[in-house]
């Protein structure tokens, strides 16, 4: 049985290894055409089964021209973010890589897996969800190939209590890797959301399972809006959400996704072996909420004042008109700031 599947996920490692030259092969030469017989020879395969190889990749989306006289020549890469299109190779996250076409939320298929066992660094990418979730029960935008849906299983060696300065650290290394992208007016709202000019170019859920004391797993979504033009979001969202497109970013997902893998393991690593001070010191220095005037809704109502700082545990301190401060817990509340309420009031009219 065990011998079984070890044959098994060699025979499958191979396949996807000649894949990977082939593509190479086909990438080096930009264009021209490789003969069959060149990579018959690097993939130490026969040419039939170099062929059969081809119509797999075309399968999946390459545009692959063939002559009989001159070989194969690739015509275009599709935008897709299947794991041979990833080189996630030096990392630990991304390396079990769970890809979907369609799913109804990755996290909740990271959550099935991450119960089953499945080990830390498991990612579950899809190219579209039916049913994407924000917090509180709200939804999360994520149609066919326009961004990043995912969700990342971590096993982490702190408290439960720790647990919502996850969220921050994965904001950081969101931000982090957009602004080394180009998109260099993205901000941290707290706790989960990324802004640019004020609109939400990316949003975060952590969920967790654990004891008291022990955090079994936790899984985090992330859905940053790679290629949506205005028109692509639905009436509701079009005065609130952004896409890397509309900021003047028009990356391949793949590389967009290998960034974001490098940053968030980096981020991770750093909290790990060094604790949280350094990651909350850059989540200070990014984000776009300290300073200013926020509406909070929480369960016991809805208050106004001041988001002066972040705590140690990663809450939000407001300061309120009568001179006393609340301690705003993620998870049960909604900040909106000024630039937003008066972004929203059009689309509230229209209502
Ligand atoms: P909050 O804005 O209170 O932090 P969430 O983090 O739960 O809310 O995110 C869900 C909200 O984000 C939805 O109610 C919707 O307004 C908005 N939204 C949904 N899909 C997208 C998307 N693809 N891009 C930007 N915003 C979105």
């Amino acid at each position: 049985m065990g011998l079984a599947r070890d044959r098994e996920a060699i025979f499958l490692e191979r396949k996807i290894m000649i894949r990977d030259a082939i593509l190479q092969l086909l990438k080096e030469e930009q264009g021209t055409y490789v003969s069959g017989e060149r990579m018959s020879e690097v993939c130490e395969v026969t040419r039939t089964a170099i062929w059969k190889h081809i119509q797999a990749l075309r399968m999946r989306g390459y545009e692959i021209e063939s002559s009989t006289k001159k070989g194969y020549r690739l015509i275009r890469t599709p935008d897709l973010l299947h794991p041979q299109e990833i080189d996630c190779r030096f990392l630990r996250f991304g390396k079990k890589y769970y890809y979907m076409e369609r799913v109804d939320s990755t996290n909740i298929k990271a959550k099935e897996l991450a119960a089953k066992g499945e080990r830390e660094g498991t990612i579950v990418v899809a190219e579209e969800q039916t049913a994407g979730r924000g917090r509180l029960d709200r939804g999360w935008y994520s149609p066919l190939g326009k961004g990043i849906w995912m969700s990342l299983i971590l096993r982490p060696p702190y408290l439960p209590m720790e647990a919502p300065k996850t969220t921050l650290m994965v904001a950081v290394a969101l931000v982090k890797t957009l602004r080394e992208l180009g998109v260099s007016g993205a901000k941290i709202k707290w706790p989960n959301d990324i802004l640019v000019g004020g609109r939400k170019v990316a949003g975060i859920l952590t969920e967790m399972q654990s004891t008291m004391d022990h955090i079994e797993y936790l899984v985090i979504g992330i859905g940053l809006n790679t290629s949506l033009e205005e028109e692509d979001f639905p009436q509701a969202l079009r005065q609130i959400a952004t896409s890397m497109v509309m900021e003047g970013i028009c990356l391949p997902r793949y590389l967009i996704l290998e960034k974001l893998l490098h940053a968030l393991e980096a981020q991770y690593e750093s909290v790990v072996t060094q604790g949280f001070r350094k990651t909350l010191e850059e989540w200070r220095s990014l984000n776009n909420i300290l300073g200013q005037e926020v509406q909070v809704h929480a369960s016991d109502g809805l208050y106004t004042g001041f988001a002066e700082d972040i705590d140690d545990e990663g809450h939000l301190i407001v300061g309120l008109m009568d001179g006393s401060k609340r301690r705003v817990v993620a998870g049960d509340v909604s900040v909106r700031t000024r630039m937003q309420l008066e972004q929203k009031k059009p689309q509230e009219t229209e209502v």
